[in-house]
């Protein structure tokens, strides 16, 4: 046991504020062993800062010293069994960062303390079994090993008290009171001897119980341990009434009050009254019962005890009853439901929030392994989403090359074929090859806007600032061509620089001004760019004098191959919107169109500042 002075105190908590990161969180963890040893609250306070620092530190060992710290903490003092099994969990988890095998075994022995607080018997039994292994494996064992195993083999004696284990809690003894006698911890010993003799009184042999007694009680006394010694006396006391020896017993459990009642710990000293006068009344002696029911009624309201005073009242109308004092037996009986009632009350709220409490741990392991799960799969996702978007280029690749090929060699043998052999083929022959190339052509500009659009979303080129006025100029030398057809009026507004896909902008300038034109049945078709911001995104719009499009199709036009015209009137492949839409949303913007059919439409696209 870690004993502690003013003088050591002070100097560990001069040193956890030293410089030298492990000395300072040792000397914490120093700190909260002391006050855990105690009972004292500060354990909680130095636990928790020498785990902040162990963390910090990324001191592993020290990080799981300090959770047992406050596992232990929380089963001892505040008697929170769920929040220290916690504790242990985490403990556990850094077990390989373990130097001593006594630490670990620390953990397992404190879970199975809390396993037997929380009435799951079974599991702290293998828990302290754990312990037991672990310390056992060892070979060389120091002094506190050695008390470690004896405690350990106590606490599964005190697990195994049911008539069916009587024997295998004699064994447990026995193991228990070998090691403390190693280290000649003689009231560890004294302990056992007292089970022991519980042992074979359960088996029906008192005299060798008494024996077990006597041996316990002389070396309490020679220890001078009042509080072993108590027990002893109640135990003998209780076997010899047990044995008929009514008077002896009686003296005994005297004796027993006598000492309770200098180690000054009130409610062993109501215990010890409420034994003594049940004794009492067994003999009917019922008016000498009285003054010791008395006696422990006004310790354990003082105490506030209410399971204890609970069945002092169920004594007290048993008492009172006998001596004819029926009103005050019927205020004892009345006191002792309400008691009853109370008690169950708290149970249930104590089960309400263990309940709670365990469904909170339970909630937060359920959404951790949830959270572990879902990364898993958006990890398999992105891998899947990579091996398509690389399936994806592959077929791009494809597309360009080999699409593109045949249709070059048809291109240029149907050419050949109208020079060459111009004079053998008639006026019907000649509007076949034309059908053929007009073929080639729309098939060359599908594949060239299904290529664009594939490519979207696997370009890599990193955004850059861009000058959307260059771009807007770019667009129109492209167009000049049908701008002059078309005798169309292009113009803009002077447009900011955004950060964006070159490449891209240009495609988006590209085909919405060309629709502009494009559709468009006006002498002079205009076309006009401007842009407004409002802090957030910068919205571009582009406003023609064209057709204008139906309120029912304005979805429509960004879907693939959604066209509103026969080709033979406005040629196309109803990709362009789509590959404008595609181009915004990789820029996270939005795109939409607003029209008054017969009178223009205009193209709003905007994209984050
Ligand atoms: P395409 O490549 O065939 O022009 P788009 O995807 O660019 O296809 O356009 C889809 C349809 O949207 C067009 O067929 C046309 O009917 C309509 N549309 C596009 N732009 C305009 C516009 N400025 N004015 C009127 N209709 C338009």
């Amino acid at each position: 046991m870690l004993v502690a002075n003013k003088k050591k105190i002070e100097a560990w908590k001069k040193e956890s504020r030293s410089k030298h990161n492990g000395d300072a969180t040792r000397a914490l963890l120093k700190l909260s062993t002391f006050y855990n040893q105690t009972r004292d609250k500060s354990a909680f306070t130095y636990a928790t800062k020498a785990l902040e620092r162990a963390i910090r530190y990324d001191e592993k060992e020290m990080m799981a010293e300090a959770h047992l710290h406050l596992a232990v903490y929380f089963c001892r003092t505040r008697t929170d069994y769920v929040t220290s099994l916690n504790h242990c969990k985490k403990a556990l988890h850094f077990q390989s960062a373990f130097k001593t095998k006594r630490l670990l075994a620390e953990v397992f022995k404190t879970i199975g303390v809390n396993f037997y607080y929380l009435g799951e018997i079974q599991n702290a039994q293998e828990n302290y079994k754990n312990a037991l292994d672990i310390l056992l494996s060892n070979k060389v064992k120091n002094k506190e090993e050695i008390k470690d195993i004896a405690d350990l083999y106590y606490n599964l004696a005190i697990l195994n008290r049911s008539a069916e284990t009587n024997s295998l809690r004699k064994e447990y003894l026995e193991a228990a009171q070998k090691y403390y006698q190693q280290i000649d911890f003689k009231t560890g010993v004294a302990r056992c001897l007292d089970g022991i003799a519980v042992y074979y009184f359960y088996a029906g042999d008192q005299k060798k119980s008494l024996e077990q007694l006597l041996k316990a009680l002389k070396i309490f006394e020679a220890q001078k341990d009042r509080e072993g010694a108590y027990l002893v006396y109640n135990n003998i006391g209780t076997l010899k009434i047990q044995a008929g020896k009514f008077e002896e017993g009686i003296d005994y459990l005297k004796r027993s009050l006598r000492l309770r009642s200098e180690v000054g710990n009130p409610v062993p000293i109501a215990i010890s009254h409420i034994n003594i006068s049940n004794a009492l009344m067994d003999q009917q002696l019922f008016s000498e019962a009285l003054p010791h029911l008395k006696a422990a009624e006004k310790i354990l309201k003082k105490a506030k005890s209410k399971i204890e005073l609970s069945s002092l009242m169920l004594a007290l109308t048993r008492c009172y009853k006998h001596l004819g004092n029926f009103e005050a037996a019927l205020v004892a009986q009345t006191n002792h439901l309400k008691l009853r009632e109370d008690l169950h009350k708290y149970e249930l709220e104590k089960a309400y929030h263990d309940t709670s409490t365990r469904f909170d741990v339970e909630l937060m392991e359920k959404n951790a392994m949830i959270d572990r799960l879902k990364n898993f799969e958006i990890a398999s996702y992105i891998h899947r989403l990579e091996v398509s978007n690389n399936e994806l280029r592959q077929f791009a690749h494809a597309a360009s090359h080999d699409l593109k090929e045949p249709l070059r060699t048809i291109t240029s043998f149907v050419n050949l074929l109208e020079k060459h052999c111009e004079k053998k083929i008639d006026d019907t022959g000649r509007e076949y090859l034309h059908y053929i190339l007009a073929g080639t052509k729309r098939l060359d500009r599908l594949v060239k806007d299904l290529l664009n659009l594939s490519q979207i979303n696997l370009s890599e080129t990193p955004f850059t600032d861009v000058d959307l006025n260059v771009i807007y100029k770019e667009v129109v030398v492209n167009l000049a061509a049908i701008i002059g057809e078309k005798n169309a009026q292009v113009r803009s507004d002077k447009l900011p620089v955004v950060s964006a896909d070159k490449t891209q902008m240009f495609q988006l300038f590209l085909n919405l001004i060309a629709n502009g034109i494009k559709y468009n049945e006006s002498a002079t078709p205009s076309v006009h760019v401007s842009y407004s911001e409002d802090g957030a995104f910068t919205t571009l719009s582009f406003t023609d004098n064209g057709i204008g499009i139906p309120e029912t199709y304005r979805h429509k036009i960004f879907e693939i191959f959604q066209r509103l015209h026969p080709r033979e009137k406005y040629s196309g492949t109803g990709i362009g919107l789509t590959l404008c839409q595609r181009i915004v949303e990789r820029h996270r913007g939005k795109i939409w169109v607003e029209s008054n059919h017969g009178k223009g439409s205009v193209f709003h696209v905007s994209l984050p500042v």
